[in-house]
């Protein structure tokens, strides 16, 4: 059975919004899957892939639950703004578990950690490069102190079919001010990746096939389907990356793209003032691979211009 709602975010300091979801419910018993899209409202693939998903899966042939947050961040994506609501100025990635009666990025977060993810056994955070990045595709692997989280988590990454997984161990750990949507399932000891396909703005179908395989691909891995993509035979860990950030406020103008290999030093853009004078130049912190640069022109001090990993053996 498939069933379409949507889950009313109530007015409260600002204005109330809606989030639309729906619940395909298998006729065989299984895990439930959350699919969670448009955190980031300028994000476009995961949200035409969750789309494509409603259409494909048969709830005939479903063992379990898949749960599709089709747009979580509706003033952001009706209002295009990059990272932050257009209501409350806030980054909904960045204020989970959210807060009943707070802003509304707060109140929704509030509402997806309720209503979606502590609902779910199994969390995916679909996003891609922001309106203003350019990216590679990857997955972020978060690494716990729980060994059976992190192997379940280990898995998935693999079963998602992205070869770039990205180790990660720098998420907080406390339930109440986990921040991001997959942590928040994570410190619950629910099992969550955050995936990334696509960017600037565009929705072109590769970057939307790669979202609707690897969804397909985790659902085979998890027994929800009987078949489905093979995982990462290569996967490629990326361990230390780091986010490299803008010195400066004013024009940025990239040096580098997505995927190619830099040393230390190589310097990634060139930020100017407004009259295209006093160049600060960003480099790389590390030898490894450009996840995203940052490719349109306006940049803030402080806010990110880059990622690059490192490619290591093992995870
Ligand atoms: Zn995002």
């Amino acid at each position: 059975m498939t069933e379409s709602r949507t889950i009313v975010v109530p007015a409260g300091v600002d204005a109330g919004t809606e989030i639309p979801v729906t619940v395909i419910t298998g006729a065989q018993a299984g895990p439930v899957l959350a699919l969670i899209a448009g955190n980031h409202g300028y994000e476009y693939p995961p949200i035409l892939a969750l789309q494509r998903l409603r259409g494909s899966i048969d709830a005939a042939e479903l063992s379990g639950t898949v749960i599709m947050v089709h747009v979580a961040n509706m003033p952001s994506f009706l209002g295009r703004t990059v990272y932050f609501s257009p209501v409350d100025g806030k980054n909904l990635n960045r204020v989970y578990p959210g807060r009943q009666h707070g802003t509304v990025s707060e109140r929704i977060a509030w509402a997806i950690t309720r209503e979606v993810i502590e609902k779910a056994g199994y969390v995916l955070d679909l996003h891609c490069g922001d309106g203003n990045e350019w990216l590679r595709p990857y997955v972020y692997q978060m690494v716990t102190a729980d060994e059976r989280l992190n192997a379940e988590m280990a898995r998935l990454a693999l079963a998602f079919g992205i070869d770039h997984i990205l180790i990660d161990r720098n998420r907080p750990t406390d339930p109440e001010h986990s921040l991001y949507c997959s942590n928040t399932a994570i410190t619950r000891g629910i099992p969550g990746l955050t995936i990334e396909s696509g960017g600037l703005g565009m929705s072109d179908d590769a970057s939307v096939d790669a979202i609707v395989a690897g969804v397909r691909g985790v659902m085979r891995e998890l027994k929800m389907i009987a078949a489905g993509p093979a995982p990462v035979a290569r996967p490629v860990y990326l361990d230390p990356a780091e986010v490299v950030t803008s010195p400066a406020t004013g024009i940025l103008y990239w040096l580098v793209k997505p995927n190619q290999m830099v040393k230390k030093g190589t310097v990634l853009a060139r930020i100017t003032d407004f009259f295209g004078q006093l160049p600060a130049e960003v480099e790389s912190p590390l030898d490894g691979v450009v996840l995203y640069v940052v490719a349109t022109p306006p940049i803030s001090k402080g806010q990110p211009v880059a990622c690059i990993g490192s490619p290591c053996e093992r995870a």
